[in-house]
């Protein structure tokens, strides 16, 4: 099979206005920065209050069609749970179901559905496996956010199921500012020994680095545990940013770099300013991914102008639980050729839908439409 190009680490966002279930509440520091994201990415002003799904999704699958990747995996978000299973409605940001991944999963080939699921849930291996047989890639959850300790014993046979059933664990490690935080001992991706021990393939999201000037910085420890553990990789997601850039160099190590698994994390900004200042990029390779409009095409330029290799963002077609759907879908592409052109960016906009919907785009669109 040829291998994906694929970006495992995308949110998906919404807000239930069409009867998901799931629910978006934003308040002081996380309704501006998400007022932020919806400006930056060119969406209506008043979508938060409107059908988000519908908007959110239908931009993505535009940035995914756009751009020189062939599938995203689009995350869900599980509620804050107690470890005795009581879900705990008044606490976190937001709640994606499953189910609003899986149903754009089956209904779009670019999307690969991540699903999220606590496990100290009374119904967290019957979750598991109905998510397992719609199909789903990988299990996300973020440990400090969602009060999950991944080392709590009471997990051990939901780990065990994961593993048989071949489904990778995609767990936030680090600290973490775009969601509220429940309990900041869990960002440390050591207590991720027991799922390593079960046989989870285990996927630190960001290396372990930290969010803000405070937070502890775990990448040194992941770093070390990569020797001990062959099924530990991490992801390079948010990585281009103000705060998260310092490692970015770091996982070019020839040690580290076969354990690098592409992510954008978005909606989170894409933002280069710092490897500049640090040296990290020139110049004239900042300009140029800093003005491609394409949120998800620009973080990899820069993951590109920095050295990592194409093979970064191929790994993960390896470790996800790629349904036959799936895989017949990239079968296609290889024996048609139809891959997505990589667009002249250099002269649009940082940001806005301007460009995103240019009669180009459009063609392209439908061409993929036809022969899948
Ligand atoms: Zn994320």
């Amino acid at each position: 099979m040829r291998s994906l190009r694929i970006d495992m680490h995308v949110h998906m966002v919404g807000n239930g206005f069409a009867g998901s279930g799931g629910w978006l509440r934003l308040n002081g520091w996380h309704h501006w920065l998400a007022r932020f994201m919806v400006r930056q990415l060119g969406f209506p002003p008043d979508v938060i209050h409107g059908n988000l799904e519908r908007v959110y999704a239908r931009h993505l699958l535009e940035f995914v069609r756009a751009s020189s990747f062939d599938a995203i995996v689009l995350l869900a978000h599980e509620r804050v749970h107690d470890p005795d299973g009581k879900p705990r409605e008044d606490l976190g940001s937001m709640y994606v179901p499953n189910d609003v991944v899986l149903d754009l999963a089956d209904a779009h080939p670019e999307f690969l559905a991540g699903v999220s699921i606590h496990p100290a849930r009374a119904d967290a291996l019957d979750e598991l496996d109905r998510c397992l047989d719609r199909g789903a890639v990988l299990m996300k959850c973020l440990p400090n956010c969602q009060n999950i300790d991944p080392s709590d014993r009471r997990y051990r046979r939901f780990w065990e199921r994961m593993a048989e059933a071949g489904l990778p664990l995609l767990a936030h490690t680090g600290g973490e500012h775009t969601v509220p935080i429940v309990n900041a001992r869990l960002a440390d991706p050591k207590l991720l020994r027991l799922p390593l021990e079960c046989g989870v393939t285990v996927i630190a999201a960001h290396c372990a680095t930290k969010s803000g000037p405070l937070d502890p910085d775990y990448f040194d420890d992941w770093a070390a545990m990569l020797a001990e553990f062959p099924k530990l990789y991490g992801d390079i997601s948010a990585m281009v940013s103000l705060n998260r850039c310092a490692h970015l160099r770091d996982c070019l190590r020839p040690e580290i770099e076969p354990r690098i698994v592409h992510g954008s994390d978005f909606p989170v900004p894409v933002l280069g300013h710092r490897m500049w200042l640090d040296g990290l990029v020139s110049w004239s390779s900042f300009r140029q991914a800093q003005r491609i409009p394409n949120p998800l095409e620009r973080d990899w330029q820069f993951k590109k102008a920095l050295g990592f290799s194409g093979e970064v963002r191929t790994r993960a077609t390896g470790l996800l639980r790629l349904p036959d759907g799936k895989r017949r879908y990239s079968e296609a592409a290889a024996a048609h050729g139809y891959v997505v052109p990589r667009l002249g960016y250099a002269e649009g906009p940082h940001f806005g839908n301007g460009s995103l919907y240019s009669e180009p785009l459009r063609e392209v669109s439908r061409r993929r439409r036809d022969s899948g």
